[in-house]
């Protein structure tokens, strides 16, 4: 099964009103459990990585990885730039492969997130990829540097937005945050809501680590057809190693790696299975 566009995983996604979901990887073991859970499952994902993670898995390396465990996996998955912040960068992941970018304009002003959004749509498009967008503040930070406060999506903003920009899916702001929730998570479903009656594309949820097997259901029953997870996927697998270590048994890096794989594919596995269930209100 090929590499495919973000594009075709979430219009598919939408017409079974399911969600795909969006795994984040930073090294190999990352990428080969995320797809044998997509595999065991037969459901598409999204293998992607955000920008400020590249430190730690520089693009050069961890990109050309992404991109060729998806084109040799047996569901379709699409490789994507999460929280893109450079020109530089989104041209960089776009000539690896990647078959989706994200531009994270949130903090700017409106009209400044419309400008660089359309510059960003329109390099994609010459490489056939996709784009996505957001529009108010998700909380926190990805790499939980800072504590940005959460700025709800503007439902007449991301109507105008849309049009303008011509944006492939847009990331909403309804109460999620990125990182481990302190409190549990309240989320605005009536805002939710207002946002996917007056824009036709695919929002994506962030922050999805710490959202209920039921809010994410229902957010998927309103529109949303992207859900990015990163936390519980690392540490998934950051409480496999600990598994493994607490084992008293001569250790091995074959066996750890086994172990990473694992537990990534586990949590991944659970969370494809909670996206791909219906909401149900009935207790
Ligand atoms: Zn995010």
């Amino acid at each position: 099964m090929p590499l495919v566009t973000m594009k075709e995983v979430l219009q598919e996604a939408k017409e079974k009103q399911i969600g795909c979901g969006a795994f984040s990887v930073g090294n190999m073991e990352m990428v080969k459990g995320a797809i044998a859970a997509a595999e065991a499952l037969q459901t598409p994902i999204i293998l992607q990585i955000a920008e400020v993670r590249l430190p730690h898995s520089p693009l050069h390396m961890i990109g050309p990885l992404m991109v060729a465990a998806a084109k040799e996996a047996k569901v379709k998955v699409a490789v994507h730039l999460d929280h893109g912040t450079t020109m530089e960068t989104i041209e960089q992941a776009l000539e690896i492969g990647f078959t989706s970018v994200m531009f994270d304009g949130s903090t700017l002003p409106f009209a400044e997130n419309i400008e660089m959004t359309k510059k960003v749509v329109k390099k994609a498009q010459c490489y056939g990829a996709t784009m996505e967008a957001e529009l108010g503040h998700v909380g926190g930070s990805e790499d939980g540097s800072h504590n940005q406060a959460i700025l709800y999506t503007n439902p007449e903003e991301a109507h105008i937005f849309c049009e303008e920009t011509g944006v492939d899916a847009l990331a909403v702001a309804i109460g999620n945050a990125h990182g481990a929730y302190t409190a549990e998570p309240k989320l605005a479903f009536d805002v939710l809501e207002e946002i996917a009656n007056v824009v036709p594309i695919p929002l994506v949820l962030h922050g999805g680590s710490g959202i209920t097997d039921t809010d994410f259901q229902r957010c998927i029953s309103l529109g949303v057809h992207k859900v990015n997870i990163a936390t519980a996927s690392f540490h998934g697998m950051v409480q496999a190693v600990e598994g493994y270590i607490n084992k008293e048994e001569k250790h091995n890096y074959f066996d750890l790696s086994t172990a990473m794989v694992a537990g990534v594919c586990q949590n991944v596995t659970r969370h494809i299975e909670v996206f791909g269930t219906k909401y149900s209100n009935e207790i």
